[in-house]
């Protein structure tokens, strides 16, 4: 994916998250009143201006074999919690962000999940809905026979992983009335057995315990994309720092993290600017 397409959608690369939020507020008839909503904020990364976020707001440096599609519920455009856009951050180049629509989904977005060229799955598992879906028990299977061969050795076709962005109750209504979605075989990240992963998604989206970001990362784990990973997790804990420390009031701490995305050898300088509303 070169850079001019990168730049050519409002759907993909570093500005694609606030460019789909400033849609949403565009759209919006009234305020979205959620926690903290006087607190001065950073307009890129959403947090506190005392705590942003930007400087640590790194690629990484490396293309990775999975494209994602982040279809987001329309409140999570505005909630400083989310973490669904550190996917996007930490992979702009890889990461589509669409708002969901239960009458009108995007057309960009459509031709995304019909395209040929790609092998699509959806990042939940099908017992969470009520209609029945078929389940991809490993993702590395998923359009290939054999659960030996690397996502990234094979160039064609190439692997999406759509992800509902949501509150588990969102989740499970924007699946059930998207019918464009119901053919995707679901991947149960818990169920993989050659890779035990480090908490159960399908637990834990029931529990609002563990987040987007933390989702995506457990999935790459299992694409054999370590690294990208670990950028994510990194990227995904300075977050968790600087909004637990903003909420407690509190200077967030500097973590290995931190210098991580500081001074690691990722090296890709941050595409984010603090910015004042
Ligand atoms: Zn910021």
């Amino acid at each position: 994916m070169n850079s001019r397409h990168i730049s050519a959608s409002p759907f993909l690369g570093p500005g694609a998250f606030i460019k789909q939020r400033q849609h949403r507020l565009d759209a919006a008839t009234k305020p979205f009143l959620a926690r903290g909503a006087a607190i001065a904020r950073c307009a890129s990364c959403l947090l506190a201006q005392s705590h942003c976020l930007c400087p640590w707001r790194k690629a990484f440096a490396k293309p990775i074999a999975v494209d994602f599609i982040l279809l987001m519920h329309r409140d999570e455009f505005l909630k400083p919690t989310n973490t669904g856009r550190l996917i996007t951050d930490a992979f702009p180049a890889s990461c589509y962000v669409f708002e969901w629509s239960r009458l009108t989904p995007d057309p960009a977005l459509l031709k995304l999940i019909q395209d040929p060229g790609r092998v699509l799955s959806l990042l939940y598992a099908p017992t969470e809905f009520s209609r029945d879906a078929p389940l991809a028990e490993n993702l590395l299977a998923l359009g290939h026979p054999s659960t030996e061969t690397s996502v990234s050795s094979l160039p064609h076709p190439k692997t999406t992983v759509v992800i509902l962005d949501g509150t588990w109750r969102q989740a499970a209504r924007m699946y059930n009335h998207s019918q464009w979605l119901w053919g995707l075989p679901c991947i149960s990240l818990s169920t993989n057995p050659q890779q035990p992963l480090k908490f159960q998604l399908r637990k834990a989206s029931a529990e609002h315990r563990f987040s987007t970001a933390q989702a995506a990362q457990a999935l790459l784990d299992t694409t054999q994309e370590v690294d990208a990973a670990t950028h994510l997790g990194h990227l995904f804990r300075v977050f968790q720092a600087h909004y637990q420390a903003s909420r407690a009031c509190q200077p967030y701490p500097l973590t290995a993290s931190h210098d991580y995305l500081g001074s690691g050898p990722q090296g890709a300088p941050s595409h984010f600017e603090h910015k004042t509303p």
